[in-house]
């Protein structure tokens, strides 16, 4: 199954917002994280130690929401620069392997010769992040993820597979859209920003899925 996606629309009442808003909350969580650890270091406070623990944790997640929020924002630029996408991949990849390994997974690369590109390389590694992290959700233990790079038809491709559990077919329509998740703990935000991104490139994503695993194809257009 195989079918090309854009989500602009929603994406753009999205930015919006977020460019909005996103910066005006951050500044009282981050006081508030900053009086939180100052407790927690207190004699007093010892007994409370893993609640003070949790908070800032939540307190985090809820900063990651914002900054997801804040890469949907309709007016950032990108820089993109002529690069190479493998060497991008390098930079990224240790993060991404102890990542699979602390869950006990896998990840591989299979990079080939291909040309640079004009890209952006914080977001192509907010992509990939995205991208592995989705795969690693998706996967039991011991199962691999291989990040790929190869010429096709003369489009640079980016392509990420999994062995995972697959897409159903019905949901496959529903990706990208901000706040769709199916995970208890999801924010439903990972792929809206990975589309923002390939979109922001001038580039397209293709997704093949079946009970044996997903691969997302990333094609650039030189
Ligand atoms: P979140 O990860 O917070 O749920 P995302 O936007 O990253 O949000 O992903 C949206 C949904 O797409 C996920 O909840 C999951 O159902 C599905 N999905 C994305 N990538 C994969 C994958 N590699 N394998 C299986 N399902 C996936
Ligand atoms: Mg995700």
């Amino acid at each position: 199954l195989r079918q090309e996606l854009t989500r602009l629309d929603q994406l753009n009442l999205v930015g919006e917002m977020a460019a909005t808003i996103g910066h005006e909350v951050r500044n009282p969580m981050t006081s508030v994280r900053g009086f939180l650890q100052f407790l927690s270091y207190k004699e007093e406070c010892h007994n409370f130690k893993n609640y003070f623990q949790l908070m800032i944790e939540e307190l985090d997640r809820a900063n990651s929401i914002i900054s997801d929020f804040l890469s949907l924002a309709k007016n950032k630029q990108v820089k993109l620069e002529m690069q190479n996408l493998n060497t991008i991949i390098k930079t990224i990849a240790p993060l991404l392997q102890s990542n699979a390994i602390i869950s006990n997974k896998s990840l591989h690369l299979d990079l080939n010769l291909i040309p640079d590109l004009p890209l952006d390389s914080k977001e192509i590694r907010q992509l990939l992040l995205n991208l592995v992290y989705n795969a690693l959700d998706a996967m039991p233990p011991h199962r691999n993820i291989t990040i790929k790079s190869f010429m096709e038809k003369g489009q640079v491709i980016l392509a990420v597979q999994d062995e995972g559990t697959g897409i159903p077919p019905e949901l496959i329509e529903k990706l990208g859209t901000p706040f769709f998740t199916t995970k208890e703990k999801g924010t439903g935000l990972g792929l809206a920003v990975c589309y923002r991104i390939v979109a922001r490139h001038k580039a397209t994503i293709e997704i093949d899925t079946c009970s044996q695993g997903t691969t997302f194809f990333i094609k650039f257009n030189q």
